[in-house]
C-alpha cells in the first residue's frame, strides 16, 4: 500500500469519509486522495513524496505560489507576537482599508473567518436592513453551507426551494427562491411577481463552483435594475472570484456595483480569513451599532490578517494581474490546441488567474451545458494527469486556479502531461 492509501485507510476510522471537506475525498473522480506533506510555489507533494504541479491553490488563495517567503516571514512575525488576542488589532484597520480602497463599492467591512460564515452573516444583515425575508439564489451558484443556502429549485418555476442537505427544515428553505444562472428574463418575471418580498439576490458574478461559468453583461445588469427598482439588495459572492479574476474583482470586470460583496479565499492568503461588507448605510445596521447581531472569537485574528495583508500587497504590485492573466491563457490555449489535435471534443476558458476545462464541443453558458459535458472523459484525463504529475480540481464541475509561480516550465510541463493524457483517451 502507498502512503496515501494507508493515511486515507486510517482517517476513515477517526473522521468521516476520511476528510474535513467533501471534495477532498476523489468521490467524484474515484481513486485514493492525496495526503499533502509540503508545498512550495506552483508545486505540493504527496506522503509518497511525489510532486504534483497544483491547479487548485486550496481553492483559490494560494495566489502568490505556495509559501512565498514574504508571507511566510510575515506570519511568522505575527505568531511570535501572540496569535489571538480577543480585543482590537492595528492590522484589522489596515486589512479593511485595504479591501475599501481596492473595491470601491465596499465602505465598511466586517472581517470573520470563512466564505459560508461571510456570506450567511450578510444574507442577516440583509433581511434585517430590508425587513424581508425571501432571497433569490442561482442553480449551480454556491454560497457556502448556510441553511438557507442548501437550496435547489422547487419544481416549476417560482415555487420555492427544496433542501439539498439532510437537516435544513423546509420552512428554512422556503425563504430561498432558486432560479436559473444567465436567465434574465425568468428573473424579470420573478421580480414582477415576487419583487416587493425579496431581501437579496446573491450571486456568483464569476462562478466558479459549477466549474467555470462567467455571467453575462445583460444578466448582472437585469439584477442591479430590478434590485434599484424593488429596493432589493444586490449581493455578490466574490469569495472565489474577488482578487482572482482581476485585482478589484468581478465588478471591476463588469463595471457593475453591488450593493454588498462577499470576501474570502485570496484575502486570507491560505489563513482563515473571510469578509463581508458594502453601503456604510446597510452595515451600520450590525452590531454593535444596529440590531443585526454577529460576531467571532478568531474574527480578524493577527496570524491571519498578517498572511493576508501581505498576499494583497504582493497582489497590487504592477503587472501581477497582466502576467498571471497570460500564463492562464497560455495554459488553456494550449490544452485546447492539443485537444484538437487528438480530435477531442473539449474547450476551455480563463478570466484572470481562474480557468475552466469543459469535455464539451462549445463552452457552456449555462448550468444545464455545464451538466451536459462528459464526466467520464473528464475523470479519465484527471487520473492520467495526476500519474503524470499534475494535480487538477478532483472534479468535473470545479474551476482552476493559476498561481504566479506557475512559470512557462510548469505550463510545459503540464502540457507534455496533457498531450499523453488526452492520446489515451482516443
Ligand atoms: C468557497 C466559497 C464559499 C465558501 O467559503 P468557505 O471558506 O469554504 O466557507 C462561498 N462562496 C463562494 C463563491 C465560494 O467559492
Amino acid at each position: 500500500m502507498s502512503n496515501n492509501e494507508t493515511l486515507f485507510a486510517r482517517a476513515q476510522r477517526s473522521t468521516p469519509g476520511g476528510v474535513n471537506s467533501p471534495v477532498r475525498a476523489f468521490k467524484s473522480v474515484g481513486g485514493t486522495p492525496r495526503f499533502i506533506t509540503r508545498a512550495s510555489g506552483a508545486r505540493f507533494w504527496d506522503a509518497d513524496d511525489k510532486p504534483y504541479i497544483d491547479y487548485i491553490g486550496s481553492w483559490g488563495p494560494a495566489i502568490v505560489g505556495h509559501a512565498h517567503p514574504e508571507v511566510v516571514k510575515a506570519v511568522q512575525a505575527a505568531a511570535e507576537r501572540g496569535l489571538s488576542f480577543g480585543a482590537p488589532t492595528e492590522g484589522e484597520i489596515l486589512m479593511a482599508e485595504a479591501i475599501c480602497h481596492i473595491v470601491p463599492s465596499i465602505e465598511q467591512v466586517r472581517l470573520v473567518s470563512s466564505g459560508t460564515e461571510a456570506a450567511m452573516s450578510a444574507l442577516r444583515l440583509a433581511r434585517g436592513a430590508t425587513g424581508r425575508d425571501k432571497v433569490i439564489k442561482f442553480e449551480g451558484c454556491y454560497h457556502g453551507h448556510a441553511d438557507s443556502m442548501l437550496v435547489k429549485a422547487g419544481s416549476g418555476l417560482l415555487t420555492f426551494g427544496n433542501p439539498t442537505s439532510a437537516g435544513v427544515p423546509e420552512d428554512f428553505a422556503k425563504h430561498t427562491l432558486v432560479l436559473d444562472y444567465n436567465d434574465p428574463a425568468q428573473l424579470v418575471e420573478t421580480f414582477k411577481k415576487l419583487g416587493n418580498e425579496i431581501a437579496a439576490v446573491i450571486v456568483e458574478p464569476i462562478a466558479g463552483n459549477m466549474n467555470l461559468l462567467p455571467a453575462t453583461q445583460e444578466f448582472l445588469q437585469t439584477m442591479r435594475d430590478l434590485c434599484t427598482q424593488y429596493g432589493a439588495l444586490l449581493m455578490f459572492d466574490e469569495v472565489m472570484s474577488g482578487f482572482r479574476v482581476a485585482l478589484g474583482g468581478a465588478q471591476s470586470l463588469y463595471g457593475i456595483q453591488p450593493d454588498m460583496t462577499v470576501l474570502g479565499k485570496v484575502i486570507g492568503g491560505g489563513l482563515p480569513v473571510a469578509a463581508f461588507g458594502g453601503r456604510a448605510d446597510l452595515m451600520k445596521h450590525l452590531a454593535p451599532l444596529g440590531p443585526v447581531y454577529q460576531a467571532g472569537t478568531l474574527s480578524g485574528n493577527p496570524v491571519a490578517v498578517a498572511a493576508g495583508m501581505t498576499t494583497l500587497k504582493i497582489i497590487q504590485t504592477p503587472g501581477f494581474f497582466e502576467s498571471l492573466g497570460k500564463q492562464t491563457k497560455k495554459l488553456i490555449d494550449g490544452l485546447t490546441a492539443l485537444a484538437s489535435n487528438h480530435g477531442i471534443a473539449f474547450c476551455g476558458n480563463s478570466v484572470g488567474g481562474m480557468f475552466g476545462i469543459y469535455f464539451n464541443e462549445k463552452i457552456p453558458t449555462n448550468y444545464s451545458e455545464i451538466m451536459s459535458s462528459n464526466k467520464e472523459l473528464f475523470n479519465r484525463f484527471f487520473h492520467t494527469m495526476l500519474e503524470e504529475g499534475v494535480y487538477l480540481a478532483p472534479s468535473a464541475f470545479e474551476a482552476g486556479f493559476v498561481s504566479a509561480a506557475h512559470d512557462d516550465s510548469v505550463i510545459e510541463q503540464t502540457l507534455a502531461a496533457a498531450d499523453k493524457a488526452f492520446a489515451k483517451l482516443v
